[in-house]
């Protein structure tokens, strides 16, 4: 019987790092098997040609409230104190999303503005986020006019290119993360803790897995080392038995044996400039115009201080076709997406030692502070030590 491992992780992105090394730290020797020639998942970033700091996989941005979260990421990287602010770019003008306060103030004349925010501070009251769905239902006519005005310049053209549909046909949960905030912060994320790690995210990731208990192999697909037979786990042929932690996608795990799901995955096209600086914002979002959905440039956010170089990266959205150079980056969850998953997820429960975790394995959407918080669960499940 095989045990040279207690664990075996597959992917090296923040799920299988984060199991990894927790149980690592309580002496448990651990193999991570990942299918890129790198480490990091799609918090990967790498100095390009030009020397400037980008994130390969989109625009990460780290935001927690949970304390232990970050306690556990800081213990890998110094922070550099970065708050995102994105904008829309509405004809021309830029406006602050989620739309808040400020943004009435660019959609509106001051003094339908003001009417309109007392109204809604009124209703909802301040500091409070309301979905655009919410307040579409409202009978208030010009409440109901910013519903429609958010809706068409900031929310449908957007949300359609993003996943290839008609908002209805979108899982209200995904609807509800573009909400109105009546407020005049302009910041995308509230979390208590925000920031971008000092020296980029490859750097945690070498940090979290350079531990003596954890060997690393990249450029390696799982299954053309492990195979599951009838409740069992084979490694390199022989019955496993230790825990096995899968952080890939489910369908794949088996083959695709129900059918594959659905995904939408991302064109990512990067640019670089010879100037220090090509747009106002981290992020800018078009809302109404253009095939991408939004353009960021990295500096903005890295805080990287180099002169007369830039890079952007602009984001197109399509349908996941399973083709070798694609990545299934975001589950398109609906009830029979969800049904199909469930099919899988049971499949693996036919293997005790088998463990599901993260946003491929799951088929949902987590931010890197939600899928570490998982980790560190898992990891306190499988080692009570830890
Ligand atoms: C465009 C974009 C922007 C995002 N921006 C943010 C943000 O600003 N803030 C935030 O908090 N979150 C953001 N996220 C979410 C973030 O990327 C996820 O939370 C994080 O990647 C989840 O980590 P994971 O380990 O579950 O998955 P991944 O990072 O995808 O890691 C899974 C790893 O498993 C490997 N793998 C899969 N199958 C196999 C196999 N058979 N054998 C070996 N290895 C395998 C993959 O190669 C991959 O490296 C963003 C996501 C996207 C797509």
């Amino acid at each position: 019987m095989n045990k040279i491992y207690d664990a075996i992780i597959i992917g090296a992105g923040f799920a299988g790092a984060t199991v990894a090394r927790q149980l690592a730290d309580v002496g448990k020797s651990v193999l991570v098997i990942e299918k890129r020639n790198h480490i990091g998942g799609n918090a990967y970033d790498y100095y390009n040609s030009d020397g400037v700091l980008i994130h390969k996989y989109g625009p990460h941005i780290f935001h927690a409230n949970n304390q232990k979260v970050f306690e556990f990421v800081r213990k890998y990287t110094d922070w550099y104190d970065y708050q995102h602010k994105v904008v829309a770019n509405v004809h021309g003008k830029e406006m602050p999303v989620p739309f808040n306060l400020n943004s009435l103030y660019i959609a509106y004349d001051e003094e339908k503005a003001k009417r309109i925010e007392q109204k809604l501070i009124e209703a909802y009251g301040a500091e409070q986020k309301v979905t655009i769905l919410e307040l579409k239902k409202n009978t208030d006519p010009e409440l109901k006019e910013l519903a429609q005005y958010v809706y068409d310049n900031v929310f449908v053209y957007y949300t359609m290119k993003q996943w290839g549909k008609t908002p209805e046909e979108i899982d209200p949960n995904t609807t509800a993360r573009v909400p109105v905030f009546i407020s005049r912060d302009d910041r995308y994320f509230q979390d208590s803790f925000q920031g971008m790690p000092k020296d980029g995210y490859t750097k945690i990731f070498d940090n979290m897995l350079a531990h003596e208990n954890i060997e690393v192999l990249t450029g390696v697909d799982a299954l053309d080392k492990l195979t599951l037979d009838d409740g069992q786990i084979l490694f390199e042929g022989e019955v496993f038995d230790g825990d096995v932690v899968y952080s890939g996608a489910v369908d794949y795990l088996f083959g695709n044996c129900y059918g594959s799901l659905p995904y939408r995955t991302l064109d990512f096209v990067f640019e670089t400039f010879n100037k220090d600086y090509v747009q106002s914002h981290g992020t800018i979002n078009y809302t109404v115009s253009e095939d991408y959905t939004r353009i960021t440039e990295f500096k903005h956010m890295t805080g990287q201080v180099l002169q007369g170089k830039t890079t952007t990266c602009k984001e197109y959205s399509k349908s996941y076709s399973g083709a070798e150079d694609e990545i299934p980056y975001y589950a398109i969850i609906n009830e029979e997406n969800n049904a199909l998953y469930q099919k899988y997820f049971e499949k693996a429960q036919q293997y005790k030692n088998l463990h599901l975790i993260g946003r491929l394995a799951e088929y949902k959407y987590y931010n890197m502070d939600a899928i570490i918080e998982r980790a560190l669960d898992l990891a306190s499940k499988l080692c009570p030590e830890v």
